[in-house]
């Protein structure tokens, strides 16, 4: 990856100064030496910048702390902590935690070719040798103010971005999931079923563990649209997964598998086990009593059935998914075929 600074040089090329955009920009001045400190400050107060003074290393680390600071302008040589140190600890803290990006001009005492490698090298983004001119030295804070404000730009516009970013996979989470559900119970609908019985099966097959599978039909429940109408019908519907649903596990599956029908996928279920979740499921379902009122007649408590077909996984005959939902299904048709209101189970 390209280093971020690099970019940021390049933008700071093409881009056009917008006049009185540096206004306020706090530039750090640290030297040992009183004297300069005072003279570059008075010379770049023209520019309408803010200041702030450090006379050694330790001030200077306190002033990043406390102003945060868009320049650093400081010498090499002073007592104690040095600005090659400083420079140090500062670019190896340029994360938005640390001191962020925070461009550093050294000036040294020192002339020579050598020396300005060497500073360059530790991480400064420029440097002056003593004694400078003072309007170059303007020019330079002037372009490292410029390379910061855009450096702060692009650091604005990279969490607006992650902002954007963020908000985009929330959608599209909410979208997977809508995709998912079943627009009247709420339940998974049968596309998503379909996917987790292949799963489901898959993971059965290689850890050798049951699957169980129940298929539910309400009984008659054309009556119940002709009788109390479609809307009501759909109340009953929604009433039943809500119903189903409480007597599940977390982990098991419910979905809409067409009309008024729901399946159930019953993960490391026995055959036992499946038959009292199917049971459960019947029980629940006749407990209902849902209220029909229409105006000028007394409230009825209306009730319905279901009937229960149930297969578990592995079992002779069953070896496929397919197969699984099948036998579920010849079950349940058989539960018909019995009397309605009962759970039929698949035998080995
Ligand atoms: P059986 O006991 O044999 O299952 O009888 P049944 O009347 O339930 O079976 P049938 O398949 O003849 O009728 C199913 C009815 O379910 C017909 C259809 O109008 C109704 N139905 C299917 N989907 C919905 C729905 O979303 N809302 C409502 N209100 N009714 C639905
Ligand atoms: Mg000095
Ligand atoms: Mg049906
Ligand atoms: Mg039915």
């Amino acid at each position: 990856m390209a280093p971020r600074r690099t970019r940021t040089l390049e933008i700071a090329r093409r881009a056009e100064p917008v006049p009185g955009a540096l206004d306020g920009r706090l530039v750090l001045i640290a030297d040992d030496d009183r004297a300069i400190v005072s003279r570059i400050r008075e010379h770049l107060a023209q520019q309408r910048y803010r200041f702030v003074e450090a006379f050694d290393g330790t001030q200077v680390l306190t002033a990043l702390r406390e102003h945060r600071p868009d320049l650093l302008l400081m010498d090499v040589e002073m007592p104690g902590l040095g600005g090659v140190e400083v420079c140090r600890i500062v670019k190896a803290n340029q994360s938005e935690t640390g001191f962020g990006f925070l461009p550093v001009i050294l000036m040294t005492a020192r002339s020579g070719k050598g020396a300005k490698v060497e500073g360059l090298e530790l991480g400064a983004d420029d440097y002056l040798t003593k004694p400078f001119d003072l309007l170059e030295l303007s020019a330079r804070v002037k372009s490292m103010l410029r390379l910061k404000a855009l450096q702060d730009a692009l650091v604005e516009k990279n969490r607006e971005l992650d902002r954007a970013n963020r908000e985009l996979d929330q959608k599209r989470q909410e979208l997977l999931e809508l995709s998912r559900t079943d627009g009247l119970t709420g339940l998974t609908n049968r596309r998503h079923f379909e996917e987790r019985l292949v799963a489901e099966f898959t993971r059965s097959t290689r850890y050798r563990s049951p699957l169980s599978c129940l298929l539910l039909d309400i009984d008659h429940f054309k009556k119940v649209n002709d009788n109390w109408g479609h809307p009501f019908g759909d109340l009953v519907l929604k009433e039943v997964a809500q119903v189903t649903r409480k007597v599940l596990r977390d982990v098991d599956v419910l979905a809409r598998y067409g009309g008024e029908e729901l399946v159930a996928l019953l993960p490391e279920t026995s055959r036992e086990e499946a038959y009292a979740a199917a049971e459960r499921m019947r029980q629940g379902v006749e407990g209902l009593r849902l209220p029909f009122s229409a105006p000028g007649k007394p409230t009825v408590d209306v009730r319905c059935t279901a009937s229960i077909g149930v297969a578990t996984y592995p079992a002779p005959g069953i070896d496929a998914q397919d197969a699984l939902v099948s036998a579920a299904d010849e079950c349940l048709y058989a539960a018909k075929q019995n009397g309605r209101n009962q759970v039929q189970q698949h035998e080995h």
